[in-house]
């Protein structure tokens, strides 16, 4: 199948335009997306967006780019919160659980890792940790303040906003007009260090009850929450690289102040493509831990929402997800989450067929769908539009089932090696795991064997307890007219 490198285009957020994809080293891709702050366990908003870059990920690896896809993990800095003050969540859950700030990492580094597994993610090219890059984000902020766009104040350090505005633009990707931002900001006190409203801190003074701590050229203290993404992206893809990453509501502050620091340090805009992701709602409102209106990803697939009346399992999710564009929002429901159900059965039952489908010598258009797909993703991953396609394809081989259309052989080959790559490596939804099937069999037939006894005797408990156990291993056990059935 030939790659359709040259035809991809992508929306980028800094222009606010498609434009197409050229990497600045042919064949080669550095990409950068700001990964989780691990003080607690991630939630079903931050998975989407995770989904979406691991979606953009596959499809560059599937184009044939050789691509370096870093994605951090915060488990240290002062961190601003909704309310805009700068906090030590990480601390603050260490001391919460009563651990320390690293087993609170590693707590949540764990869980993540199981998550990224169960949802068929593939891992970063690297996982680098502000813990690990303390040096060089001092470093950096050392080289901004050489550069007069830095000051110091009582052992902590402040991007100077007013002074950079002179050189360049802030607000450059964003769109924040600074006057606009004044309006919604609250004014300067008497005890505020910074010399301007929108200057903000690239190192923090240690306070008294902080539990981790570093020493700096500027006394001890913790980096500010923009600038481990500096230097990471820096280390590891160089002052400049191909795409940055991330969730919509990081363009500001976060994104626009790396943009700052990129440009006040090296004098240079980090990332020449911009992408945001856009947000998972719920009844509309962004799912976020501070509204507490989140449910965990392993919730829906053990059925402990307590949104939603059943449990889906990841593939589902993972289907649903792609059938919303990365840059639109999306809302869980029960009758949305259903619907991805049933068309995911649909999409694999119509792989399955095409398997076994009789072939002659002349074919529908072939080609003209396999183009489809390409067509679908080259317009800035357009997975919706994908999945249309694939259910177009699916309609095709029905027909041909049916008698009423037709394929021949080598058709039947290609459409079956293009369905596949969509499906499993672009589409990231995990081929049924018929070995594992065949293993599990036998024991599944006992274990349900077992569940239909205590139902006999009326033992609720027991078979409750089989099926929630089955759950939590993602086994969905259903009863249905034709007996009971599990996936
Ligand atoms: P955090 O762990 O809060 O730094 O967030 C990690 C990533 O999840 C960031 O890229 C956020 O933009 C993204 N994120 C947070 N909330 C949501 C949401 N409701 N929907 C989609 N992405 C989100
Ligand atoms: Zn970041």
């Amino acid at each position: 199948m030939k790659a359709q490198q040259d035809q991809l285009v992508i929306y980028n957020s800094l222009k606010g335009e498609k434009e197409p994809f050229v990497p600045m080293v042919e064949g080669k891709v550095g990409m950068y997306v700001c990964g989780p702050t691990l003080y607690s366990e991630p939630h079903m908003g931050n998975m989407r967006t995770f989904i979406n870059f691991d979606l953009i990920y596959r499809y560059l690896l599937h184009l044939g780019f050789s691509v370096k896809y870093v994605r951090n993990v915060t488990d240290a800095g002062h961190i601003t919160n909704s309310a805009g003050q700068e906090v030590d969540s990480i601390g603050v859950a260490a001391k919460a659980e009563q651990l320390q700030s690293l087993e609170i990492v590693y707590k949540y580094a764990v869980k993540f890792q199981e998550l990224q597994r169960v949802y068929n993610m593939l891992p970063p090219s690297i996982e680098p940790t502000a813990t690990q890059h303390i040096q060089e984000q001092i470093e950096i902020i050392e080289q901004i303040i050489t550069n007069g766009y830095a000051y110091e104040v009582n052992g902590s350090v402040y991007f100077d906003t007013r002074r950079y505005m002179q050189d360049y633009n802030y607000g450059i990707l964003s769109g924040r007009k600074v006057d606009e931002l004044e309006n919604e900001t609250r004014t300067l006190n008497a005890q505020d260090e910074k010399r301007f409203f929108a200057d903000f801190a690239l190192w923090k003074k240690a306070n008294p009850d902080d539990m981790q701590i570093w020493r700096s050229p500027w006394g001890n203290g913790n980096p500010g929450w923009h600038i481990e993404c500096t230097a990471m992206s820096t280390k590891y893809l160089g002052k400049q690289f191909d795409i940055h990453g991330g969730g919509m509501d990081l363009k500001f502050p976060h994104h626009e102040d790396e943009i700052a620091q990129s440009c006040g340090s090296f004098g240079c805009n980090p990332a020449r493509y911009w992408m945001h992701a856009n947000m998972l709602n719920v009844n509309g409102q962004k799912m976020s831990k501070s509204f507490g209106n989140y449910f965990l990803p392993k919730q829906i697939l053990d059925g402990t929402t307590g949104l939603f009346e059943k449990s889906y399992s990841a593939n589902v999710v993972r289907f649903f997800m792609m059938q919303a564009h990365y840059r639109s929002n999306l809302d869980f429901t029960q009758e949305a989450l259903n619907a991805s159900e049933k068309g995911y059965a649909r999409l694999i039952e119509g792989f399955k067929t095409l398997e076994n489908l009789p072939t002659t010598t002349s074919s529908f258009d072939v080609a003209a769908l396999i183009g489809s797909f390409y067509k679908a993703m080259n317009d800035d991953f357009n997975a919706p539009i994908l999945v249309a396609n694939l259910f177009e394809a699916v309609k095709q081989i029905n027909l041909v089932k049916d008698g009423n259309a037709s394929i021949s052989a080598d058709d039947k080959t290609e459409l079956k090696a293009a369905m596949e790559i969509f499906i499993h490596e672009v589409l990231g939804l995990a081929p049924e795991n018929t070995a594992t099937e065949t293993r599990l069999a036998p024991v599944m037939d006992l274990v349900l064997d077992l569940r239909q006894q205590a139902r006999t005797n009326k033992d609720w408990t027991t078979s409750d307890q089989i099926r929630d156990g089955l759950a939590k291993a993602g086994i969905v056990v259903k009863d249905g007219k034709e007996g009971t059935t599990w996936s």
